[in-house]
């Protein structure tokens, strides 16, 4: 349900802290981004309307709403803005911020961006097999069983095109590590002592 509260402060908070919040100035309510989006269906409010609750103060919407967490970075919206607002910015910025406070609009990305994250600090490249089976597995080794069933179709035709390498599970074996491993290691660590909680 929609809170009542309005905090004047948040717009300039967010102009201020949120990566790339300024754009939102350049905003002018045309609706195209929210027309073009193809996770319309799936959005409460969509770009257009998450500025409009900037611009009106309403924080508890707007930290808390899914919708800033479901972006694609499809840039479809992006592309069609007359305005050229870097609308895949802001929504990416805005989860950022809200989950540097403690708030997770959406577990569930939270949870498959841990993944992602943990797999490319790692070994440095995306494992096609690894980060679903460690995604399914957040819920627990029933769940993951069940959705492993579920999905075998889609596992079967991604590998006889090659698009998947067979494991017998999660690192079995083990994912293979780039060259540059240390090397990336040690500038993710420093970009995290730069920027302490951007890393999530
Ligand atoms: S398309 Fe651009 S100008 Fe139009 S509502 Fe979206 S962000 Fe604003
Ligand atoms: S980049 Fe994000 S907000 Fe823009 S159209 Fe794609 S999914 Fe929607």
């Amino acid at each position: 349900m929609a809170s009542k509260a309005y905090d004047k402060s948040f717009r300039e908070e967010v102009y201020e802290k949120v990566d790339s919040g300024e754009e939102i100035k350049l905003c002018m309510q045309c609706g195209v981004c929210g027309i073009t989006c193809p996770l319309r269906d799936e959005m409460t409010y969509g770009p257009r309307q998450i500025w409009s609750l900037i611009r009106a103060g309403k924080r508890e919407e707007v930290m808390n709403s899914p919708d800033i967490m479901l972006c694609t970075s499809c840039y479809a919206c992006k592309v069609r803005c007359p305005r050229g607002v870097k609308v895949i910015d802001v929504m990416h910025g805005l989860a950022r911020y809200a989950l540097q406070q403690g708030i997770v609009p959406r577990k569930e990305t939270a949870k498959f961006g841990k993944v992602f994250w943990d797999c490319i600090a790692k070994t440095g490249r995306i494992d096609e097999t690894d980060v679903p089976m460690r995604y399914s597995l957040t819920a627990g080794p029933i769940h993951g069983l069940f959705n492993a069933l579920e999905m075998m179709d889609i596992g079967r035709a991604l590998l006889s095109h090659k698009r998947m390498k067979f494991k017998l599970g999660p690192g079995i074996p083990p994912a293979k590590k780039i060259k540059g491993i240390r090397g990336l290691k040690k500038m993710l660590k420093k970009a995290a002592a730069l920027s302490p909680g951007k890393e999530s």
